[in-house]
């Protein structure tokens, strides 16, 4: 890959270097805690590629565990992407895939044994009124009429709401902590709802779900998870998270540690809002490759090296309220493909061209290199024949003056080929181009013209053996760098219309029969890649990941 620094501060991987160092921590073990209910995205790559990073670096374990504790948003088709897209990163978890529904039994008899404890409580004030009691940020909570019944009590309706006697948001079970605390987390959280929900891997058997905070920390705990790393969001839980780990009888105590999470710009990284594209029908589904999902992105032509290069490069922090410039992540694709993916011509948007002085039955064909630099990827041929296809973008009738391309009367070489003069433009009724008559000059092959300098490369396909391919163009789904940043403004109104322009091309031969995820760089054009889904044998689909200019590199220089 490209020699540019790439390694950014990355604090946590600092501190378990320390630990590990000092002998404070024997096996690190981390997890991966998606809730199966929509498909990961970048985003989720930073968490995915900190967590399993670290497990690689020192020789740990890291957990794939779905957070499932709302089965009515959650669904198997979430669990099987997630596995996929985890995978194709290259991460292999420890052990089986892992759910916190596994532990349901296990968070049932803590609760029961926080209710014997004195800590914990049924609830009868309705979902309304609880919020009221809670208070606010300023004032302090209220406790509930219910909170001081006996332990024998609340185990009973405990066991009579896990039973499915009492309707959803009759009564919760909540911890009793301080109605007063600062945190709000703390003034009696709740541990279980009341859900008459089929669960996608329990089935009916429960009639009660715990809460998010009563399930992630004692998992870790369970799984004997030793760094449990989750985003901001999530410091104002810490207190509770340590709260349960303290109050209950847990095989070991897992830390909590946050970093910022990842806001790239031009791009949304809410899987609610992912979710409403794909439910719109605005997007072609979770893996259209305008979606920042894993799947999105792959289908565009990410490798998985240049996602986890990526998040290599953005570092990791604890400061939040950053935006990451999406031209990071283009400069990563583009180096890694500039590096490994073969070259190829295609012509977007096809003009003909007839050579006039190359006969009808001439036969050559040039065999070039599949990759400048790359001597394992082999050489291709490229037939020279009489008509040819070259872009239209390439020719102008008047061009400006730095135009180096094609104009009448004017000289460019074709790239790997000859060099060409045109000396005539034919036009239909509406006064078109239609098509160009050139001449070759023979005597340029790998070599200048005789006294002339001729500046332009322009690159070209056989008309006889060229093959025809869709060709998506690819851009960002979003006009403006935050579109949910305006709470005014749906952020659908952000959408830009030029996001996707689908062309027909013409390809070299060498491309014929290519495999759904194969990537080239389409010289002078950009780096695509075979759509997984639409490319076939008799109609070649693809998918530009990314242009040849990078903006990033750009920027680096200049700062
Ligand atoms: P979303 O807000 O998109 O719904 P989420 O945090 O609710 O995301 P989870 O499935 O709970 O989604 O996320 C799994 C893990 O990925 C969590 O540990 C979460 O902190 C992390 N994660 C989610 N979004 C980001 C992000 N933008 N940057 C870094 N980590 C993230
Ligand atoms: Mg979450």
């Amino acid at each position: 890959m490209s020699n540019d620094s790439t390694s950014a501060p990355n604090f946590i991987r600092n501190q378990v270097r320390e630990e590990v160092e000092a002998g404070k921590v024997d096996t690190i073990v981390t997890r991966f805690p998606p809730e199966p209910n929509g498909f990961l995205h970048i985003g989720h790559a930073k968490s995915i590629c900190l967590n399993f990073g670290l497990a690689e670096q020192f020789g740990g374990d890291c957990h794939l565990r779905f957070d499932d504790t709302n089965p009515s948003k959650e669904e198997q088709a979430y669990i099987d992407a997630i596995k996929e897209d985890v995978s194709w990163l290259g991460y292999q978890w420890a052990g089986g895939v892992r759910f916190a529904s596994d532990y349901f039994d296990q968070l049932y008899e803590w609760a029961q044994y926080l209710v014997r404890e004195g800590k914990a409580y049924v609830d009868d004030l309705s979902p309304d009124e609880i919020r009221e009691y809670r208070g606010t940020l300023t004032e302090a909570g209220r406790p509930s009429p219910y909170r001081d019944r006996s332990p024998e009590e609340n185990l009973d309706l405990l066991e009579r709401m896990r039973a499915g006697e009492f309707a959803e948001g009759e009564k919760v079970l909540r911890a009793k902590i301080d109605m007063a605390s600062p945190n709000i987390n703390m003034r009696d959280p709740i541990l279980y709802r009341i859900r008459h929900a089929r669960h996608h891997q329990t089935g009916d058997k429960w009639k009660i779900y715990p809460s998010y905070d009563f399930t992630h920390g004692q998992s870790d705990a369970i799984e004997g998870v030793t760094h449990s790393i989750c985003t901001l969001e999530f410091e104002d839980h810490r207190p509770l998270y340590e709260w349960f780990l303290d109050n209950l009888p847990v095989p070991c105590k897992p830390r909590q540690i946050e970093f910022a999470r990842l806001n790239l710009n031009y791009t949304l990284t809410s899987k609610r809002k992912l979710k409403l594209l794909v439910d719109e029908g605005i997007v072609d589904g979770w893996d259209d490759p305008r979606m920042p999902t894993i799947s999105g992105m792959r289908r565009r032509g990410y490798t998985p090296a240049s996602i986890r290069k990526f998040c290599e490069m953005i570092g990791v922090t604890r400061a939040d309220g950053g935006l990451v410039d999406i031209a990071m992540l283009y400069h990563a694709i583009r180096a890694d493909l500039e590096d490994n993916a073969p070259r190829a011509m295609c012509v977007l948007k096809p003009l003909k061209v007839v050579l006039t002085n190359v006969p009808e039955d001439h036969d050559e064909v040039f065999e070039v290199p599949g990759h400048p630099a790359r001597d394992d990827m082999g050489t291709r041929k490229l037939p020279f024949t009489r008509e040819i296809w070259i872009d239209r973008d390439d020719f102008m009738e008047e061009p400006p003056k730095k135009f180096f391309r094609l104009a009448p009367g004017k000289e460019v070489r074709l790239r790997n080929a000859y060099v060409i003069r045109c000396d005539d433009v034919i036009k239909n009724d509406a006064g078109e181009v239609t098509e160009l008559r050139c001449s070759v000059d023979f005597d340029t092959l790998g070599k200048n013209p005789e006294g002339r300098k001729v500046k332009g490369v322009i690159h070209w396909v056989s008309v006889a053996q060229g093959v025809p391919v869709e060709v998506r163009l690819y851009d960002n789904l979003f006009q403006v760098e935050s579109p949910d940043k305006d709470k005014d403004t749906d952020f659908l109104e952000h959408l830009s219309a030029e996001s996707l322009i689908t062309l027909q091309g013409i390809a070299e031969p060498s491309l014929a029969g290519v495999k759904p995820e194969s990537r080239f760089q389409f010289e002078r054009v950009g780096y695509f890649c075979a759509d997984r889904h639409a490319c076939r044998e008799d109609h070649l689909v693809f998918n530009r990941t990314v242009g040849l200019k990078d903006t990033w590199a750009k920027i680096q220089k200049k700062g």
